[in-house]
């Protein structure tokens, strides 16, 4: 039987996969803005465990699973030898597996060296999920992110170098109005230089628990409306300068849904966003509650 311990969290991507909880907790936790992992200590899970969980799966469904991913937070920061025998042993397990992905903090990325991702690339372990937030050290330093915008794109290019790809997240809204243009605009710069394969926006948005709803009810939070949001996204897609990437704001918090492939879809999207911007009173948002928070 698998086991998971808390609330278990993974992309929206991952929806059909298998979700292993190789870790519990996130071992960085310091994200303003995160509540995913706040009431778990960080520790990795015994390979032990790990084997009789995906022995019970694949005594079920064996042919089914195509993909794993790899919870809690930070699964990468465990040591390769230890994710290396949790990926051979998956991939003895389910002989149609085509990808193990996880969610990689800056700190874990700093932690792994080039020659261990390419080797757990080779092991099954090709797609890391890696939550930038922004492009600006004034609101990474807000967020208290832990790395500079420089720091982030060194790490991530040696993710790129050992061949793994990358799906990485930005946050609006989360330098507020005063920063709004300078957040979107360096954050295209950061994505420009990394590259990823995958890039999606979120919301930022004030959750119980977190720091930033600490700042929230202090009234230090200044958030953005759904229309300035959609200005700070048009910015954003406008400055990025992608070979081949997928971009999506298809996660819960956001109030637009927008997907294409970039560079292709980029006109599309700017022109879309441009008119919606032009005549507000047609945008039609999500709610405030359907957006999963
Ligand atoms: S590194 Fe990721 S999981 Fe950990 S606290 Fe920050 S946002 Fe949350």
């Amino acid at each position: 039987m698998l086991h998971y311990e808390g609330t278990l969290y993974r992309p929206p991507s991952e929806a059909e996969s298998l979700i292993l909880q190789a870790t519990i907790g996130c071992s960085y936790n310091e994200c303003t803005f995160c509540a995913m992992y706040r009431d778990k200590r960080f520790r990795v899970r015994k390979l032990d465990e790990l084997r009789a969980e995906i022995a019970s799966v694949a005594a079920r469904a064996r042919d089914d699973v195509r993909k794993v991913f790899l919870a809690d937070g930070d699964a990468l920061v465990a040591k390769a030898a230890f994710l290396g025998e949790l990926l051979d042993a998956l991939r003895a397990a389910f002989p149609n597996l085509q990808r193990v992905s996880c969610y990689a903090s800056p700190q874990a990325l700093q932690v792994r060296s080039e020659a261990e991702m390419s080797e757990l690339r080779a092991r099954g372990l090709t797609l890391y999920y890696l939550g930038i937030e922004s492009g600006h050290d004034e609101v990474l330093t807000r967020l208290a992110k832990g790395v500079d915008a420089a720091e982030m794109i060194r790490v991530a290019a040696k993710a790129h170098a050992a061949g793994v790809k990358l799906s990485t997240m930005i946050l609006l809204g989360a330098g507020g109005r005063a920063l709004s243009l300078a957040h979107a605009r360096e954050s295209a710069r950061v994505v420009n230089a990394i590259q990823p394969r995958f890039v999606s926006t979120l919301v930022m948005t004030p959750v119980e628990g977190t720091p930033l709803w600490e700042q929230a009810e202090r009234g230090e939070v200044d958030e953005l409306t759904p229309l300035e949001l959609a200005a700070e996204l048009r910015e954003f897609v406008a400055a990025l300068e992608l070979e081949g990437s997928v971009f999506r704001s298809n996660h819960a918090s956001n109030y637009l849904a927008v997907a294409g492939s970039l560079p292709k879809d980029k006109r599309a999207i700017v022109a879309a966003l441009d008119a919606l911007l032009a005549r507000p009173e047609r945008a039609r948002f999500r709610p405030s509650w359907s957006r999963g928070l």
